[in-house]
């Protein structure tokens, strides 16, 4: 998994600071404002096609820091079936702070 976050990342031309992998109760991934970005362990029991979902979208926070239209417009453009598949698990994708309480509520 680590490695499909470093290709990401170079395609996408973002450095995060920290790449984590732990135990998350809630979440598939969150991101701080420093840079730091944690992934949920379970996502390595998770179909290769979601995980990369969660994938650029955490590394595209680095970029853009909340899910407006500039946001979504980047996930299209990368990843253009990101939607379809996540399979309307979208709503638990990420914890970064401030940037969910908004979109959450136009998914
Ligand atoms: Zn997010």
């Amino acid at each position: 998994m680590r490695e499909e976050i470093r290709r990401w990342a170079a395609k996408l031309k973002v450095k995060p600071r920290r790449v984590q992998i732990q135990r998350m109760t809630t979440k598939w991934a969150s991101c701080s404002t420093s840079g730091r970005i944690c992934f949920n362990m379970e996502l390595l029991d998770e179909p290769a096609s979601f995980r990369e979902v969660v994938i650029v979208h955490e590394l595209l926070h680095l970029l853009v820091p909340n899910h407006g239209k500039l946001f979504k417009s980047l996930m299209n453009a990368y990843l253009p079936e990101w939607e379809a598949r996540s399979a309307g698990r979208v709503s638990r994708l990420c914890g970064t702070s401030g940037a969910h309480s908004r979109s959450d509520r136009t998914r």
